[in-house]
């Protein structure tokens, strides 16, 4: 083994790039996250990240009663789907289906999960839920309410870059010692709109095919069985046609920021979400698309403040716990304005609170 990664994910690597060639940083990022998922929990402070969820059931109960109010206000189905995808350690849907109950919402539960590890947790948390590899499998009957947090993050980017001689496939090759980044051999260009073709030399454009996919495909199934879906994650709002000009691949490790392509599989790897390309399907798709605003504003808008109060009163030990965590959820220098929520709404679905239009 020559670097510090997963040793049979390296040997996996080296004998593809050695038997068909350089590997696309999509491919690579794909299979990095699989064995990194599918390796242990790598949620938590002893973990490698922490995310909203596991700062605070507060952020779970914000979503539940976002999605109880949208089910109320479309008149109360009685067949309807709570539907999760990347649940990490079920954390959010606990939070959240607890704190809906009370309001009489009481969806099937379906879990989109990778990671056979991370499904065995999960079960814990909830064993009412039914697990699936992707969204073709539930039910195509009954409106769907859908969540995503930091999900689309973890899928594959695919990245084009600029050389002298045009643009090139971004791909990955191992130089005896490490893995590394390199432009691919065939050209690129027919991939480049106009608008960006003419770049220099060493632009990086990062576009996300597989978020695009699930993207639209979510979009049709609210399209065609009702139903909403909220999109949560740290991204930006500015791309042309699903381009981005800059790599935002980036790999967490024990907290810190590492190498992206140093310790593949030992690592999570994410890009951010390209929440303008998320609008550009939904008008494609003809659902509604509420949003992106800040996580911040989206949470205080419901009421996050007035829970956190109603939690220190009853507990006034936690107070200060409380404070912090809510700081951390809402700072705009903390997760409030990087971390962007977004709404999908299908046909006669309601405008959904805390977008500035409820
Ligand atoms: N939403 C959770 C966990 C975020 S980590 C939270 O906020 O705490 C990302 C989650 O997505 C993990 O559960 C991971 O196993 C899952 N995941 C990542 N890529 C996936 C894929 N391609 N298919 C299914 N699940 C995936």
């Amino acid at each position: 083994m020559d670097s510090g990664g997963d040793p049979g994910l390296e040997a996996i690597f080296k004998r593809l790039i050695g038997a068909t060639g350089p590997i696309s940083v999509a491919h690579y990022m794909a299979e990095a996250n699989a064995h990194y998922y599918g390796r242990a929990d790598p949620l938590g402070t002893g973990g490698d990240f922490i995310t909203a969820p596991e700062i605070s059931q507060m952020f779970g109960e914000m979503i539940g009663l976002w999605l109880a109010d949208q089910w109320q206000r479309a008149g109360q189905p009685g067949l309807y789907h709570y539907v999760e995808f990347g649940p990490g350690r079920g954390t959010l849907a606990s939070d959240a289906l607890r704190a809906a109950e009370q309001f009489g919402f009481r969806p099937q539960v379906h879990l989109i999960e990778g990671s056979s590890r991370l499904r065995h947790i999960q079960q814990t948390a909830l064993p009412q839920a039914t697990w699936h590899d992707g969204l073709d499998s539930v039910l195509r009957e009954g409106p769907l309410l859908i969540v995503a947090n930091e999900f689309l993050d973890a899928l594959p980017v695919r990245q084009i870059v600029r050389t002298e001689q045009g643009w090139r496939e971004r791909v990955v090759v191992h130089n005896g010692e490490r893995f590394m980044p390199v432009a691919g051999a065939r050209p690129m260009d027919t991939a480049v709109p106009a608008a960006l073709a003419d770049s220099p030399p060493g632009t990086i454009l990062e576009t996300c095919p597989a978020a695009s996919g699930l993207a639209y495909e979510i979009a049709m199934r609210l399209k065609a069985q009702g139903g909403c879906a909220l999109f949560i994650d740290y991204g930006y709002d500015t791309s042309v046609a699903g381009l981005k000009s800059g790599s935002t691949l980036q790999a967490v490790r024990a907290h810190q920021k590492v190498d992206p392509f140093a310790e593949p599989g030992l690592a999570d790897l994410t890009a951010l979400v390209d929440f303008a390309q998320l609008k550009q399907i939904a008008l494609a798709g003809d659902v509604d698309c509420l949003g992106p605003v800040g996580q911040g504003d989206w949470l205080m808008a419901l009421g996050i403040g007035a829970r956190a109060a109603t939690l220190a009163r009853t507990d006034p030990a936690q107070t200060q716990a409380l404070e912090s965590a809510l700081d951390r959820l809402v700072s705009p220098d903390q997760m409030g304005t990087l971390f962007k929520v977004m709404a999908y709404r299908g046909p006669g679905w309601p405008e959904g609170a805390g977008f500035g239009t409820a």
